[in-house]
C-alpha cells in the first residue's frame, strides 16, 4: 500500500483505508485493530469452567471461575427471565442467596424473585449492568414472589412493581411495606455483604423511618435506578488473590449530605450525549485481567445439571481487606457532583447506570 508513505495522510486515515481494502476484498475476519468484544466472547459462554471458584478483577471489569448456578426454583425463590442464562455466581454468592431466601421467609417475607446474578463466566453482559461480571453481584426484585410456581412466560414476561415515583424520586407510599425494610435490613445483616444498592427515595424512605439499630443503613447505597429491585454485592472471596475489593463505605448512615444530592437536579440532568457508547460496549479482552482470557479458554463441566448448587456447606467469608488492593476504586460517596444519570462509566469503581430494562 503506497499509502503508507504520504505524510498527508494521518493514522486514522491509514487504518480506514486499510479498513475500506479488507471491506472491499470481502474479508470476514475483523481487522487486527478491531479487536472483539469481551462482551460478545462472554455474552456466548454457556456454561462455567470447571474450575476452582476464583474472582479476577472488578465488579465492573472482570470475569469469574467455578461458578455455580442457583437452581430455578427452591423453597423460597424464583429465578426470573430464565432465558438471560444470568443465574451464576460465585458458590459463596450463590448460598447467601439460599440462606437470605431462608431467613426472608422467616421475617415474612413470601419468597425472593431472583433477577440478573451473572453471566457462567461472567464478564461483561451483552446488555444491561456494568457490574455482575466477578460473579459476587446479584439483583432482587422488590416484588414478593407469589405463593406458586411461575411458568417459564411468566418468568420471562411479568413485570416487577416499581416502588418509586419518577418525578419526585420518593417512594411510593402505597407500596412500601415494612416487610421491605426487614428484607433490605436482612441482607444487609451478613458480614460478607459489603453493600447493597438502592434507588435514592428508597434510601430517603429507609433514612426516614428506621428506628432503634441504624447502623445496616451505612450498607445502603443510594443510586440510580433500582426501584424495581436491590442489588447485593458481596466482598472479594478467600482464594480470590486477584479480586479487586471495593472500598469501606463510609461508617455513618449515609442519611445526611450525600443522600440530599440525589434530591437535587444534579443527578438527573438530561443526558447530552445519548448515543456516547458504554464501556461494556467498548470493552476488549486487553480491557480485563488477563486471567479472563484463561477463564475463557477453560473447559467447562458436563452439564448445567453438574454445577448447579445443592446447598451444603459452602464457606462465605469475608476476605482479608487488602489495603493495596482497594486504593484504586470510587465510592459512591465520593461520586463527583458531575456526574449524573448518563455519565460514562468511570475507568473503575462506579457500577453505570443504565436505562431501566423493562420490567427490571
Ligand atoms: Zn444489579
Amino acid at each position: 500500500m503506497n499509502t503508507v508513505t504520504r505524510p498527508s495522510l494521518g493514522k486514522k486515515s491509514l487504518l480506514a483505508a486499510a479498513f475500506g481494502l479488507l471491506v472491499l476484498a470481502g474479508l470476514t475476519v475483523q481487522p487486527a485493530f478491531a479487536e472483539e468484544r469481551a462482551k460478545d466472547l462472554f455474552g456466548a459462554a454457556k456454561l462455567p469452567t470447571a474450575t476452582a471458584p476464583q474472582s479476577f478483577g472488578f465488579y465492573s471489569k472482570g470475569c469469574f471461575s467455578g461458578g455455580v448456578a442457583l437452581p430455578m426454583d427452591g423453597m423460597n425463590w424464583e429465578v426470573m427471565r430464565p432465558s438471560r442464562n444470568r443465574r451464576w455466581g460465585h458458590p459463596a454468592l450463590i448460598a447467601l442467596i439460599e440462606k437470605l431466601s431462608r431467613d426472608a421467609a422467616s421475617d415474612g417475607w413470601p419468597g425472593l424473585l431472583i433477577g440478573d446474578i451473572s453471566q457462567p463466566r461472567g464478564g461483561p453482559m451483552l446488555s444491561g449492568h456494568a457490574s455482575h461480571q466477578i460473579g459476587l453481584d446479584a439483583d432482587i426484585w422488590l416484588t414478593p414472589m407469589p405463593d406458586r410456581k411461575l411458568t417459564t412466560s411468566e418468568r420471562e414476561n411479568i413485570s416487577a412493581t416499581l416502588m418509586v415515583d419518577e418525578k419526585t424520586h420518593l417512594v411510593n407510599d402505597a407500596l412500601w411495606k415494612p416487610m421491605h425494610t426487614r428484607l433490605l435490613k436482612r441482607a444487609a445483616s451478613y458480614p460478607e455483604v459489603e453493600r447493597i444498592l438502592v434507588n435514592p427515595g428508597i434510601k430517603k424512605k429507609l433514612c426516614d423511618t428506621v428506628t432503634g439499630d441504624r447502623s445496616w443503613l451505612r450498607k445502603i447505597r443510594p443510586f440510580w435506578g433500582h426501584d424495581y429491585h436491590f442489588h447485593i454485592r458481596i466482598g472479594c472471596q478467600p482464594g480470590s488473590p486477584a479480586c479487586k475489593g471495593q472500598e469501606a463505605t463510609p461508617a455513618d448512615d449515609g442519611c445526611g449530605k450525600p443522600l440530599a444530592w440525589w434530591f437535587t437536579q444534579e443527578p438527573w440532568r438530561p443526558n447530552t450525549n445519548p448515543d456516547a457508547p458504554k464501556a461494556r460496549d467498548l470493552m476488549t479482552m486487553a480491557n480485563l485481567p488477563k486471567q479472563c482470557q484463561f477463564v475463557l479458554d477453560a473447559p467447562g463441566p458436563e452439564s448445567v445439571d453438574a454445577v448447579t448448587y445443592r446447598g451444603g456447606d459452602v464457606p462465605v467469608a469475608v476476605a482479608e481487606p487488602d489495603p493495596e488492593r482497594a486504593t484504586s476504586s470510587i465510592g459512591v460517596a465520593t461520586l463527583p457532583a458531575s456526574m449524573n444519570a448518563f455519565t460514562a462509566t468511570p475507568e473503575i469503581g462506579v457500577p453505570v447506570p443504565r436505562p431501566r430494562p423493562s420490567g427490571n
